[in-house]
């Protein structure tokens, strides 16, 4: 359900993106509004009419969330902390953050942003819609505006529940921590009560499904689905971030990883390094200096009649901040940088030399004994 997302477009430097499963949710609310809702409440239109109307307003709803997490991004930037961008997942956004907030005040004024701006923005709806009403416009007009108005006091009070890691969660989560001076610790309660209150969403939907309600149960169960997931993917973020925070690269790298000299042929590679070893990736040394790196790829690129005669010097490319990273730097950005450009193994380099090897299998290997050995 989440990671298919494609960029739309960019709000003064901050790029938005939409989650595929934006465009269903799309269908459903204007299914829901056009067969649903505005038959109920404004009587005698034609169907053509409501389905202008349905499609009007998911496009109202979905600008509606982009202000909302637009909101969330500017006060973050405004507090110093870098914002990524916003990409709209199933229910409401996700505005994605660099790092977890430098304090319990920060992570309190972010998260209130959002709901606070809804509720402005409830309010200006509500007052055109009022203007409209009185000026006379026809009522498909202002029947939507009034529906927007609702729609954003809904998502205001959504966000605001107390279950993490919507913004309500976050609002109980940086009070915790304020309290107990533990981010963990007030990540783990926040993170169960937001599980916890996706499964009642999720049995609550079945309930309503099981008695006949089939929009509203599907709702309310995609709704708990959503939550319960983002919950428990939230803690489990925070414990590897902890796991990893201060521990350099140095640590986790291997220092003698295996390399390929610069004057050897893709034959002599493939023959004696790939098959031998079962790496994709090589790092590429002329003497002791650094050349680059040379993959699977590349050797592929390369005509098969050619691998007798053209070293991997030739066709190595050079290293690049996609996948060279320096001895000191914290191993979260080195996971981080793993999982923006794909790459699970990175070079380590310290000047034109290369010291060693991060992979990503040696990250989660000592991630997953240090959850084991320090789980309570
Ligand atoms: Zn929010």
């Amino acid at each position: 359900m989440f990671g298919r997302s494609f960029k739309l477009f960019n709000l003064f430097g901050f790029e938005v993106s939409i989650d595929l499963s934006w465009l269903i949710i799309a269908v459903l609310v204007s299914w829901s509004l056009a067969a649903g809702l505005f038959p109920y409440l404004y009587h005698g239109l034609t169907p053509q009419t409501y389905w202008v109307m349905g499609i009007v307003g998911a496009v109202g709803l979905f600008l509606s969330v982009i202000f909302h997490e637009f909101c969330h991004s500017v006060v973050a930037r405004r507090l110093g902390l870098p914002m990524k961008g916003i990409t709209l997942f199933i229910f409401g956004g996700v505005a994605e953050m660099g790092d977890e907030p430098p304090s319990a005040k920060v992570e309190f004024l972010m998260a209130i942003a959002g709901p606070l701006s809804s509720f402005g923005l409830a309010a200006i709806f509500y007052l055109i819609y009022g203007q409209g009403k009185a000026a006379g416009w026809p009522l498909p007009v202002y029947g939507v505006i009034r529906y927007l108005s609702y729609i954003n006091v809904l998502l205001a009070v959504f966000n605001l529940l107390p279950a993490f890691p919507l913004d309500g969660g976050r609002v109980l989560r940086s009070i915790l921590w304020g309290a107990w001076n533990d981010l963990r610790r007030a990540t783990r309660v926040s993170a169960m009560i937001g599980s916890g209150f996706g499964v009642l969403l999720i049995v609550m939907g079945v309930l309503q499904f099981i008695g006949g309600e089939f929009i509203a149960g599907l709702w309310w169960f995609l709704i708990g689905m959503f939550i319960r997931g983002a919950a428990q993917m939230s803690y489990q973020q925070v414990l590897m971030r902890n796991a990893l925070q201060g521990e350099p690269v140095r640590r986790f790298m291997n220092p003698h990883p295996i390399t390929a000299p610069a004057s050897i042929t893709v034959e002599h590679l493939v023959e004696d390094y790939i098959y031998k070893y079962h790496f994709k990736m090589f790092p590429v040394l002329d003497d002791d200096k650094l050349v680059g790196f040379i993959t699977t790829r590349q050797v592929k690129e390369v005509p098969r009649e050619q691998w007798s005669q053209v070293t991997i010097g030739e066709v190595a490319s050079s290293g690049s901040h996609e996948n060279t990273i320096s001895p000191g730097v914290d191993a979260v950005a080195a996971l981080a940088l793993m999982h923006k450009t794909g790459n699970s193994r990175l070079l380590v380099v310290e000047g034109n030399h290369l010291v060693g090897i991060l992979t990503l299998k040696d990250l989660m290997k000592f991630l997953s004994l240090k959850v084991e050995l320090e789980q309570e």
